[in-house]
């Protein structure tokens, strides 16, 4: 396995602690779904965005300093997108003297063919680059894929599924294929997008933009980010705390009876683990306006 030449670039003191708050927060995620194991060879999907590069150099960095041995192998595929630079990422890590494999795949001429011009062009294209990937990582022998989600764009997912899709779900942070033969992985899953920006500005990556193909970005999700931007602003630890909720889901107070036997519940004479209370415990001290305290106490 080839040795990464390349370290973190000497950080002002705000960009060290960013730094180190990635850092902290990808080997917590590692750690808190066992991630990455012993022998692992993981794929790092590298698309030249901001994330995918911020996530390469996280894991390389974790590499070095994880108790377990693993692999990693950078992998990006080049989608024949017109103007795609394809010698930057080759360049970018080569330099890096990191293990890489580029696929070349035409998927922009099948888009383009299959989808009505005006039509948003995103869902078959990551449908075929995600069909690609996995291929990719059988013939690898890669036994994780590694993707750069963060975690806004899992709260972003979780609000478009309920808005325009109708189910409480979200991006996890490691999840299998459906073919069942892959196991995928967010390391980024923690991590914010402000984090990532300034890192990756910090760090100056070469960035190639996704949108080369002319297509829109998705509109809802645009709408969705704008939504979570202006709460974010307007109400301090709102983020914070819906991402907790993510990781804190109490089946019994909601209502898919798939997931919790509504129709066998009984009384017993012992207390009930995740039983109603008169008061649920909230932190009363932490809103931020008058409408936050009503709304808390609404929903006792
Ligand atoms: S912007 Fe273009 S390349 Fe990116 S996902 Fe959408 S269709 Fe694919």
């Amino acid at each position: 396995m080839n040795q990464p030449s390349h370290n973190f670039a000497t950080p002002k003191n705000d960009d060290s602690k960013i730094q180190k708050r990635l850092s902290r927060l990808v080997g917590k995620a590692i750690a808190d779904f066992n991630m990455i194991e012993q022998g692992d060879k993981v794929m790092v999907c590298l698309s030249g965005g901001k994330d995918s590069y911020t996530m390469l150099d996280l894991l390389l960095q974790k590499q070095r300093t994880a108790p377990i041995d693993f692999t990693l192998i950078a992998v990006n595929l080049d989608q024949k997108q017109p103007g795609f630079p394809d010698h930057v990422l080759p360049e970018y890590l080569s330099k890096l003297n990191v293990d890489f494999h580029i696929v070349t795949e035409d998927t922009y001429s099948i888009v383009k063919d299959k989808i009505p011009e005006g039509k948003t062009t995103c869902s078959l294209c990551s449908r075929l680059r995600r069909g690609i990937l996995y291929k990719t990582a059988t013939q690898l022998g890669a036994t994780k894929i590694a993707l750069g989600h963060h975690r806004d764009d899992m709260l972003e997912t979780l609000f478009l599924n309920m808005f325009y899709g109708g189910r409480l779900k979200s991006m996890p942070p490691k999840l299998v294929s459906d073919d069942g033969k892959q196991m995928v992985i967010r390391p980024l899953a923690y991590c914010t997008e402000a984090d990532i920006s300034h890192f990756a500005q910090v760090m100056e990556y070469p960035i190639i933009p996704c949108n080369l193909c002319g297509s829109q970005e998705n509109l809802q999700r645009k709408v969705i980010k704008q939504m979570l931007q202006d709460w974010s602003t307007r109400f301090p630890g709102r983020i914070e705390s819906m991402f907790k909720a993510m990781q804190n889901v109490v089946p019994s107070h909601l209502a898919d009876p798939q997931i919790f036997d509504f129709k066998h519940l009984e009384t017993q004479e012992a207390p009930f683990k995740d039983g109603d209370l008169g008061f649920d415990p909230m932190p009363l001290e932490s809103p931020t306006t008058d409408l936050d305290k009503v709304s808390i106490i609404n929903l006792n």
